[in-house]
């Protein structure tokens, strides 16, 4: 099977979230196309251990301690690149938080988190790096949504109201920095089998009283495609997008999903 390929070897992305999941794939791929990382993310031993990965493998990493609710924060960790490295040509906002599934167990301190995490931390992420993208004219930034930020849904309120919130920001900041050759896409993952996914099959399993193994089943079922979303879908995705091919495509949510965010 073909895949794209990209040479990004002279680029350099950002990535919040980077020390698991999704945004330690998008690190290891950037890299592995030749470009200089910058993974961040509130786990620092884990970030640490990312970049240690992509310089042993021959590449060239550095990882940060980075909370992306914290704006001051945020924007010091995009000048410390930009003193190391010059430039940053992609920006992976990526850091996010799940929280509770049932209504009645959501409270006050968990719309808190996830609207900080989710939709500010990705305003915060976005508004440090905008101004260095605007004055060179160029740069790529992907938003981690998801397809919960289209799908209704009874379970995960929060959650799909805040992906809403960050397509809807990604959508809108694509036209502020059109003018300026600069993309804004949302990606939104279909159900990966991340930590963040794993944890919440397992909760959810054993509050169904089923095994996890049985709610992934019941999980698959329900995907159009019957498939998964494995982490070279979304990465290919965004070696795309971040290619000269994707030069025209913003304010998009594109969704590796199977046919998720289009079903009911
Ligand atoms: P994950 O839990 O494996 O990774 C999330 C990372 O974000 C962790 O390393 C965590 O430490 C970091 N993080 C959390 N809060 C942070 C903060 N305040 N500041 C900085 N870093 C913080 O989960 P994942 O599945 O890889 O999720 C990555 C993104 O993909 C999230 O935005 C998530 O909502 C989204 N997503 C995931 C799925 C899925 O099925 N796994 C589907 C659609 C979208």
């Amino acid at each position: 099977m073909s895949r794209v390929s990209v040479d990004l070897s002279g680029k350099v992305a950002f990535i919040t979230g980077g020390a698991s999941g999704i945004g330690r794939g998008l690190a290891l791929q950037m890299a592995q196309d030749g470009a200089a990382v910058v993974v961040t993310d509130l786990d620092s031993v884990q970030a640490r251990l990312v970049a240690e990965a992509i310089a042993e493998a021959g590449g060239q990493a550095l990882s940060r301690d980075l909370d992306v609710r914290d704006a001051a924060a945020t924007s010091e960790a995009v000048a410390t690149t930009l003193d190391r490295f010059g430039q940053i040509d992609f920006v992976f906002a990526n850091a996010g938080v799940l929280g509770p599934a049932e209504y009645l167990e959501i409270t006050g301190a968990d719309w808190d988190l996830m609207l900080d995490v989710n939709v500010k931390g990705v305003v915060n992420t976005c508004r440090a790096v905008v101004p260095h993208m605007m004055e060179r004219r160029q740069g790529r930034i992907l938003i981690t949504a998801s397809y919960n930020g289209v799908r209704a849904g009874a379970h995960v309120i929060p959650y799909r109201v805040t992906k809403a919130a960050a397509i809807m920001y990604a959508r809108c900041l694509a036209l502020v920095v059109a003018p300026y050759g600069i993309t804004v896409n949302a990606l939104c993952p279909g159900v990966t089998l991340t930590p963040m996914q794993l944890d919440y099959a397992v909760e959810t399993a054993a509050k169904q009283g089923v095994t996890t193994s049985a709610y992934l089943d019941e999980r698959l079922a329900h995907i159009p495609m019957h498939e998964f979303t494995g982490l070279a879908d979304i990465t290919g995705l965004a070696e795309f997008l971040v290619s000269d091919s994707a030069r025209l495509i913003t304010g998009q949510a594109i969704a590796p999903d199977g046919g998720v965010m289009i079903s009911s």
